[in-house]
This record gives C-alpha cells, structure tokens and sequence, in this order.
C-alpha cells in the first residue's frame, strides 16, 4: 500500500537531530595531556610494519604511541584490545556514532559493550590541515571496516591473504599466542590512519581517495588503558585505485611507543572506569512482573 505522500516536502524540510549529543562527555584536557608527553614519558619501543603486513605492540595507561609515514604514502588499519582483556576491544562503528565518521585531535576511541569508554585519545594530527574536501572526504575514518579476503573472494572470486583483516590475525596470533582461528574472532573494525575517504553524494557509497599523507606526518595518541594495538599497511598503499590485491605500492610505517617514567605525575587525570550501566537488561523487571 503506497503511503499519503502529499506531505513528502514538510516532512524533508524537518532539520536534524543529532542522535547521541556529546556536550555531557568529559572533554579530554589535552593541554594536560601534552604536559604528560613532554613531561612523564620516555621512549620505549619503536617498530616497523612491513607493507602488506601487520605488527603488535603494548602501550602502558600513561603512554603515548605514534605513527607514523616514513618512506611513501601509506593507510594503516588499527586495532586496540585492553591488554588484560582482549575481549573489550575497539568500538569503531560507537566511536562513529559519538564522533562522526572521521575523527581528530581530542577525539577519543571507545570499547565494545560491556566497557564502552576511552580506550585511547588523540593528541596530536599532522592532517588536521585536509579538513573536508568538495566530495565530502576527509582523513582517518570510523566508517570502513578493513580490508578483508571474504569480502574480495564475494566481490571478485579471489584468494587473497595480505589483507589487513589477515594481516592483523596473524599479528595477533603470534603476539597473543593464539591460534589464528581463534585470533580472527578478536579482530575488528579499525581506525583507518591516514586515509581518505567519504560518502559520495549520489548513492551513499564508501568511497576512498590517495590519501594527502607525506612522509614525516604523523598520529598520536595517549593510552587511556593498558593496550595492545595491532597495526596494519594495508595492501591498498595509499588507497587511490585498489585495495585487496598487490597491484598498489605500498610502503612500511613506523610505531613508536612511549612509556610512563618511573614516579611519573599524572593527577589529576585518572584512568576510565568501565561503564556505569548495571547490566541487568529490565531482567529484574520482568521477574517482578511474573
Ligand atoms: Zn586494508
């Protein structure tokens, strides 16, 4: 039954709302936290990752890590889980929610339910000049889920495996100890560093574009937790043509990890708590109305 339409134009010209208002969020202080960085912190740890692969590191609460372009342009696909449990991991689709579709200095990425709070929070963007271009693109998105060989096997038959969703089962693999097929089921939508991409105008799709990163731009971020992240160069470079496949050039990135001193002074900052909610889901509702 086709609905009364006579009303279409009223009901297009009602403004938005924003569905999750943030102005009830801690701001993160971040002149407090680049207090920290010059402050508290030493380095601990830098590594590279090969392009079409994947690397894991640890970052203590406290900490910093960067990454880095080092020799070409370059996208990298992260993962965080909570080091003592990988089970709370990045919650890229709620960080979407909360944030927009890319996200910037002083921003935060959030854990899955139960958790859902700062995993980490960004400090520091060499791209936060690109802002939004004429097709609606910008850098580092929470929209893309990560290159992966299920969905290049549907779309083109193929048998791909340096994909960053392989990429990273692998890294966390060998880091964690896991068997891979066990491993997989902890890897997760990502942050997409560095790259460039939107929605286009006319049928709402993902789309990416040569991301404008240089070598010597970088992302930083501070620990909010004990981290493990898992970092991908994906297979797509710097993603103007493909992806999925060894057709891009692709070059390596580099992480460094900075680690709280000894003594450090961090008040007044405190490391999130997990969320509030009390996890009963109306359960004790529903037994009193039995
Ligand atoms: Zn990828």
């Amino acid at each position: 039954m086709i609905t009364d339409q006579s009303d279409r134009k009223v009901h297009q010209q009602i403004p938005p709302t924003i569905c999750y208002p943030v102005e009830t969020l801690p701001a993160p202080d971040l002149k407090l936290l680049k207090q920290f960085r010059a402050e508290n912190v030493e380095k601990y740890e830098e590594l590279l990752i090969p392009p079409r692969d994947a690397r894991c590191f640890s970052v203590p609460k406290g900490g910093f890590f960067r990454i880095t372009s080092i020799e070409g342009p370059q996208v990298g696909d992260l993962n965080l889980w909570n080091a003592d449990n990988i089970n709370e991991k990045f919650y890229s689709g709620k960080t979407r929610a909360l944030h927009g579709t890319h996200v910037c200095e002083g921003q935060q990425l959030w854990s899955t339910f139960p958790y859902l709070r700062p995993m980490a929070t960004i400090v520091e963007d060499t791209l936060s000049w690109y802002g939004v271009d004429c097709y609606g693109g910008s850098v580092h998105d929470v929209i893309g889920t990560r290159c992966d060989p299920y969905t290049n096997n549907l779309l083109s038959g193929g048998q791909y495996h340096q994909c960053c969703h392989s990429n990273l089962t692998r890294a966390l693999s060998a880091y964690c100890g896991l068997p891979p097929e066990e491993a997989e089921c902890y890897v997760h939508d990502v942050l997409n560093v560095f790259m460039c991409t939107g929605f286009t105008r006319n049928t709402g799709q993902y789309f990416m574009k040569a991301s404008p990163v240089r070598p010597g731009d970088y992302l930083e971020f501070f620990s909010e937790i004990d981290l493990i992240g898992g970092l991908s160069a994906c297979p797509g470079g710097d993603c103007s043509s493909e992806h999925s496949s060894d057709t891009a050039k692709c070059f390596p990135l580099l992480v460094e990890v900075f680690a709280p001193k000894i003594g450090a002074n961090y008040s007044p900052w405190v490391p999130p708590a997990v969320n509030g909610y009390d996890k009963t889901h109306g359960l004790d509702l529903v037994q009193l109305s039995v």
